[in-house]
């Protein structure tokens, strides 16, 4: 299959910094690539790339597009490496759309009416800011109704943060719960505090407690330590950025991870071949964004609906997210429609950027 290669990198300032405990993130820059076959169809992707989380730079995801070329085909984008995990993704994602024969020319909204499996909606967690700010932004989000928070940890003091968190529990609606990510911002003692602490506390899990990117010396004993602290306490570890690289699912289903598995499927280079591998294990998986545009969040989400294994509350609660609204996925709300995923216009995002 041959296809013409276009794409267009893009530089999107967020409504407000984002703060993790890999530092202030204050614009988000990716490539949206699109593909087209010779009858026409098209199918748009996009390359994400969070380096600090051991993906390709954006600058290496450019690089690829310009060494297929404009003429491209099937084989020579399987031949990607590994490496531009990122890339492979996107261009997946834009071939598996022309193969379902999407024409720019046609009525976009009639894709709506092919959702990908049973479900009709999905949960999702609201995102709450690091520190103090987080206590009053629960109230207004359960009201409307949220049931799953998510707060960002190993940001600040580690002891301020560890006080706060009786404060953040009281603030949520019977039945709610809390999910803390640290980013890999602790290591084990810092870790053990605070699970000893989450114990006995609304915690659905604690994300990526501790983490060494790939090719890190500590990789390893990091890995031991995140094993060690899913046996010794009783609220479930996800991890995240533990599960980037190629190979990173296999690895960690081989090791037999018993918690939780944090899929952003825009950093999966083989996303087919990871959630089959997840699927038949039983993975216990939450979907996750990563801050990408509705193009790569479209992909992201068909995933999720697509999803045989238990559903959790999806990790897309981001928008409004870019100053410029068009980039935008759907508003963040208790739920997403499968309607809502398929009326997303990819096209569109592709115009604005020219
Ligand atoms: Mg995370």
């Amino acid at each position: 299959m041959k296809y013409r290669l276009q794409f267009r990198r893009y530089r999107l300032p967020f409504r407000g910094a984002v703060r993790t405990a890999h530092g202030v993130w204050a614009e988000r820059e990716g490539v949206i690539v699109r593909l087209e076959d010779e009858r026409g169809n098209a199918g748009w992707g996009e390359a994400a790339p969070i380096p600090a989380f051991g993906t390709e730079t954006v600058d290496e995801a450019e690089e690829g597009c310009r060494a297929l070329g404009e003429w491209t085909s099937a084989e020579v984008i399987a031949g990607l490496p590994a490496r531009l995990g990122c890339l492979r993704h996107a261009l997946a994602t834009a071939e598996d759309e022309v193969g379902r024969g999407f024409s720019p020319a046609a009525d976009v909204s009639g894709a709506a009416a092919e959702p990908a499996g049973e479900r009709r909606y999905l949960g999702v967690a609201a995102l709450l800011p690091a520190g103090r700010a987080a206590i009053a932004q629960i109230a207004p989000r359960a009201e409307v109704g949220f049931r799953v928070f998510k707060w960002k940890v190993g940001v600040g003091d580690l002891a301020d943060e560890l006080a706060l968190l009786d404060d953040v529990c009281a603030e949520l609606p019977s039945g709610g719960k809390l999910r803390l990510d640290a980013n890999g911002a602790w290591d084990r003692r810092q870790a053990e505090r605070w699970l000893e602490r989450c114990a006995e506390r609304p915690v659905e899990f604690v994300e990526q407690p501790c983490f060494a990117p790939q090719g890190a010396a500590l990789r390893g004993k990091t890995e031991d330590v995140l094993l060690g602290l899913a046996g010794d306490y009783p609220t479930p570890i996800a991890l995240d950025e533990s599960l980037v690289g190629e190979g990173d699912v296999e690895r960690w289903i081989g090791a037999g991870w018993p918690g939780v598995f944090v899929v952003k499927p825009s950093l999966v280079g083989d996303l087919v071949g990871a959630l089959a591998r997840l699927e038949k294990a039983g993975a216990s998986v939450v979907f996750s964004s990563a801050l990408e545009t509705a193009v790569g969040a479209r992909s992201a989400l068909r995933a999720a609906f697509a999803w045989k294994g238990e559903p959790r509350a999806l990790g897309f609660g981001v928008w409004p997210l870019f100053v410029d609204g068009r980039f935008d996925g759907p508003i963040a709300a208790p739920f997403v429609r499968v309607e809502d995923v398929e009326r997303i216009n990819p096209e569109a995002i592709w115009t604005a950027l020219d």
